[in-house]
């Protein structure tokens, strides 16, 4: 479990995962949450490459089964590839935020119909990701990301990222063990 105090909380995600496919919906569940309000580049799919796999499409349609209400939160500008996309995964989606401003979570949250405290925000990223969900009150989880290519404003964000992350604890799965 990573360590929650002092000004480094907003930074610190609620837990820690190698990739969506180690989300333990159980762990979503004992928390009560109802919506999933999710990052698209490098946390759902490699960095500008909008193809469904069958094993993402199945992740959602799992969700979705399980009566989770989804979004797709991007700062990616608006594209026919990531609407076919969100269309293909049958998720909500906005498109051109400018994470981590909290507008657009709370737009977020209107199309998802969840409160703050019943809704994670999941994400690549401390910066944007974590902190902006955060700062309105969600659940965060950060993942690892998909592959190496990032817009190259990103790559320095990652330098800042290593010395927020070198203060937390191993990464978690997001943890059975903490209920
Ligand atoms: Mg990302």
């Amino acid at each position: 479990m990573v360590s929650q105090h002092g000004p480094l909380r907003l930074l610190t995600p609620s837990c820690r995962v190698k990739s969506i496919y180690d989300i333990d919906f159980q762990w979503l569940r004992a928390r009560n949450i109802q919506g999933v309000i999710s990052d698209l580049d490098n946390t759902l799919v490699p960095w500008r490459d909008y193809c469904v796999a069958r094993e993402l499409k199945d992740w959602f349609g799992k969700l979705h089964r399980e009566g989770f209400r989804t979004v797709i939160l991007t700062n990616a500008k608006p594209a026919p590839t990531i609407e076919k996309l969100a269309s293909e995964l049958e998720t909500s989606l906005i498109v051109g935020a400018r994470k981590p401003a909290v507008r657009y979570f709370r737009h977020a949250l209107e199309l998802l119909g969840t409160q703050p405290r019943f809704t994670c925000v999941i994400g690549d990223q401390i910066f944007t990701d974590v902190l902006g969900g955060n700062l309105v009150g969600c659940y965060t989880i950060l993942v690892d990301r998909i592959g190496n290519r990032e817009f190259i404003g990103t790559r320095f964000m990652r330098l800042l990222e290593k010395i927020v992350l070198s203060r937390f604890d191993e990464r978690s799965s997001c943890p059975p063990n903490d209920p």
